[in-house]
Formats: structure tokens, sequence, C-alpha cells
């Protein structure tokens, strides 16, 4: 790789330039119950065995409440829920009275945004502007986009007649637990579907908290269920013979399993699986900005976002300088308590999920590349990883390969754009892809060559209620958000 001479970046003061008071957020509005049942038919109920399991705070490794874990037959109350308010109510219920629910969802979420923001922090260990000013904030939008569908179905699809699908399972994963929710339930039943949805085992609370909100708007038992556990429960809907369609957000190994379960079943599918998004910096980006952009996609959410910018591509004659920058600018990231106003990057959300970033840190390094880690403090309880960067690594290591889901950004320069395009394709993923530069045309040609179902330019981790967002290759097949979000919901 050629070598950048003289380059001279002035160091950033982080005491006296970055030092914050601690201004920590109260938990005290979260209100969070010691014990959480299962939401079926419009009401709580126990689980038919009576058991539970805990949902820990991952900051602090303290246990926040005990959650219902659904079996076989849990599933099957929830499927017969949802059916028969589907057959008996909400397939009849006209689009513009479902439109008001939804309106009134996303306004009640809108007046406990922050019970639920806070929620989220201490359920999840990501920072608290972050489910402040991006989860919650997404998660009212959605509702708000649906609702203005649910009474415009017919130009959804002009020349068809557009009809609901029926009940929908889905299940969501840890990353963005109430946004996920929201990302599922919303199109559901603006399209006039009932639904049976599991939250991943680790972040139930806003999912249920959600559960409690759609029992005050009024909405009828059972057009929404929600059910708690482990993957047994997630397999339960998934096999449940009168469940017409699924929809997942998750890991590709479990997307696979899905899929081969429910092939021959005729139920409609939807799956949003992992990402090893690409983000390409060019020689003529604005340098400052682009750094920015690549701290965004990749330490945002600690790196639990499928559609993450892991692997950087920068061209070689700006990699010393644009290297440089990205490692001074690390050094001003603020690590630690979540509930703090001023953190930049939360907890690993649990002791699993760290044990699979720490060893594909560990395999980063025994395969050869050079990693660096700010040599900031962490706090002694809870699960943490530094924002870490790996250089000289080979297109083939692991980490260039597989998805971490942690704050770990692989790098690589390049020269071409042919030959950049070879390395960011080279991937069994499509989720997600960066473009930084200032030409236009570059941004066109580029992001028309990219096989990702997301090009950002310029940017990145930006989402719209209008706008699709999913993934190609074995990053998933169909699409959320927008006017194909809500397709996926309906027979044409
Ligand atoms: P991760 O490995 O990051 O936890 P998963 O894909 O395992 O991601 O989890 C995403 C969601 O899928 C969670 O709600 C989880 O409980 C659920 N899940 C896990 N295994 C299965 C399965 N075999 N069938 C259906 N859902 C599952």
């Amino acid at each position: 790789m050629q070598q950048n001479k003289n380059i001279d970046i002035k160091p950033l003061e982080f005491n006296n330039t970055w030092g914050y008071a601690p201004a920590p957020e109260s938990a005290e509005p979260a209100n969070i119950k010691p014990r959480y049942e299962l939401f079926i038919g419009g009401k709580f109920i126990e689980p038919e065995k009576c058991e539970y399991f805990n949902s820990i705070n991952p900051a602090t490794e303290e246990v926040l409440s005990e959650i219902a874990r659904a079996d076989i037959a849990d599933v099957d109350k929830a499927v017969k829920a949802a059916r028969h308010a589907y057959d008996t109510i909400w397939s009849k219920t006209p689009g513009k009275i479902r439109a008001k629910y939804l309106y009134r969802i996303a306004r009640m979420l809108q007046e406990r945004a922050r019970e639920f923001a806070i929620t989220e922090t201490l359920d999840g260990g990501k920072p608290i502007k972050e489910s402040k000013d991006f989860d919650v904030p997404t998660a009212i939008n959605w509702f708000f986009y649906y609702a203005g569908w649910a009474d415009k179905l017919e130009y959804a699809a002009p020349g068809k007649t557009p009809k609901p699908i029926g009940v929908a399972g889905q299940i969501i994963p840890w990353n963005f637990p109430i946004m996920m929710a929201a990302w599922k339930i919303a199109p559901a039943l603006a399209a006039g579907n009932c639904v049976v949805l599991k939250p991943a085992e680790t972040t139930s609370l806003t999912a249920l908290k959600l559960a409690e909100l759609i029992q005050d708007a009024g909405l009828p038992p059972g057009v929404v269920n929600i059910v708690t556990g482990e993957g047994a429960t997630g397999a339960a809907i998934v096999n449940h013979p009168d469940i017409n369609k699924i929809a997942f957000t998750g890991s590709t190994r479990v997307g696979k399993l899905i899929q081969k379960s429910i092939a021959g079943t005729g139920k409609k599918l939807t799956l949003e699986l992992g990402g090893k998004g690409a983000n390409i910096v060019f020689d003529d980006a604005p340098i400052d900005q682009a750094v920015e952009g690549v701290i965004n996609a990749i330490y945002f959410n600690q790196g639990h976002v499928c559609c993450a910018g892991s692997r950087l591509f920068v061209q070689e004659n700006i990699a010393d300088l644009f290297i440089a920058k990205l490692k001074e600018r690390l050094k001003t990231l603020r690590i630690g308590d979540p509930m703090d106003k001023n953190t930049d990057i939360g907890a690993i959300n649990s002791a699993r999920q760290l044990e699979t970033i720490t060893d594909y840190i560990n395999k980063g390094i025994s395969e050869g590349g050079v990693m660096y880690q700010d040599s900031c403090a962490t706090p002694e309880k809870g699960y943490w990883c530094k924002p870490t960067i790996f250089t000289n690594v080979a297109q083939s290591a692991t980490i260039v390969q597989e998805e971490i889901f942690g704050p770990v950004l692989a790098v690589q320069t390049f020269r071409t754009i042919a030959e950049v395009i070879e390395k960011a394709n080279n991937s069994y993923y499509g989720l997600s892809a960066g473009v930084w530069t200032d030409k236009g045309s570059k941004i066109f040609e580029v992001a028309n060559r990219l096989e990702a179902g997301v090009v950002w330019a310029n940017s990145f981790n930006k989402f719209d209620a209008a706008s699709p967002f999913g993934g190609v290759k074995e990053s998933g097949i169909g699409r959320e958000g927008g006017l194909h979000g809500l397709l996926a919901y309906l027979n044409l």
C-alpha cells in the first residue's frame, strides 16, 4: 500500500473539549412491572406452564422484570384469538376506522415517548439519546405513515382489489425492539390483517408496553397478540398451520430455518436478515463528513444494526489520513452508562452477544488483522465492547466475510471503481452500502453496480417510513416500509 507522508492531525483534547459532567436520565418514568404476562385476545394472561424468564439490564446485569414463556399451547391460543378477531371484526372494519386506531396508537406513543425510550435503554443497553431521538420517533412515524394508507388500499394497487392476507406471525430481533414492532404491526393492521408478534427474549419490555397501550387504545381484542419467549416460541409461530404469513427480522441462520419450515405450506414470507455493509470512501469525498458517517455507520447502536457499514473501503491515496482521523475521532466517543444523555456507545445487548463479538475480535487478530481500540475505561459491571478498528485485513478474513453485529470495523483499501465494486460485492450479504464522493455521476455508477438493497450517498443509516428497506442475496426477501411494505401484507 502506498504510504501517505506528513500526516499531521492535531489530537483532540479529550478532557478539555469533550469532558462532560454526568447527565443521567431517571429510570423512574419507565415504570417497569416486576412481571409481564402474555397479551392474548386483548387480555394479559398467564402462560399455560406458568414459566417465566428474566429480562436484564445489560449495562448493570440487574433483573428488570420476569417475562412469560409462551409454549405451543399459548401460541395456539394467540393464533386462535387473532383468527377470531380477523373473521369477526377486523376484516370487516372499514379502512378509515382502522386508520383511526393506528393514528390513536401513534399519538398515544407520542404521549408516552419518554417512558418507552427509557424502558428501551434499560432493557437493551442502547444510549438514551438514541432511543429518544431515533427508535421511538421512528416507531411513531411508522404508525402515522401506515395509518394514512389504511383507507386508500385501492390506490396501492391500481386496477386490482387488494385484500388482507389473514393472520400474520411476526418475529423480531433485539436491536431495535419498539421500532421493529412498529415496522411489523403498522402495515399489517393498515392492510386489515391480525397479528401474533414475538419480541426477542432479551428485549420484550417495550413490545409488552405497546400491548398495554394497544389495550388502552381500545383496539378490538385479538387484532394484536404479543407472545414472549425464546426461539422455541418463534418456531411455534412459524409452524402453526393457521398462520398465513410470516414476517421475520433476525439472523440469516434462523431465516434459512424458517424458509425451510414453511416451504410448501403456502404461507407468505418476508425476511430481513443479516448484512455486511460496504462503506466506500473515494478520495474526492468531504473527508471530515465521511469520517463522521463511517463512525455513525458502524458504531451507532454498538454496531447492533443489520445494515451497519461494517466494511470500510477507503481509496488508497487517502487511506492513512482517513484512518488516522478515524482513530482520533474514536477517542472522543463516550462509552458507558446508556442512561447518560452524553453517552455515544452503550452496552452490548447480552452476555452471549458480547461473547460472539469477542470471538470475532480474537479471530481477526489470529488471522493477521491489526486491531485498534482506544484506551478508554469501561464500567466494571455489564457487557461492554470498545469501538474497534481492524486494518491489514484480507478479503477472505472471517471478520470481513461474516456479520459480527458489534462495533467492529474492517478496513480495506482500493484504487479503482472496478476493484472496489468487486470487493464490495464479494459477500453473501446484500443489505446496505454507502458511497462517499463529491461526484454525483460516481454515486450513480457505483450505486447501480453494488449488490445491496439500500445504498446511501454521502450519508448512512437514514430511514423514512415512506422508503422501502430490505436486502438482496442472503440478506433477505421482500421490503419493509413504504408502499412495498404495505403490499407485503396484501393479496392482490
Ligand atoms: P440473534 O442470533 O441475533 O439473537 P436470532 O435470529 O436468533 O438472532 O433472533 C431473532 C428472533 O428470532 C428472536 O425473536 C428469536 O427469539 C427468534 N428465533 C430464534 N430462533 C428461532 C427459530 N428457530 N424459529 C423462529 N424464531 C426464532
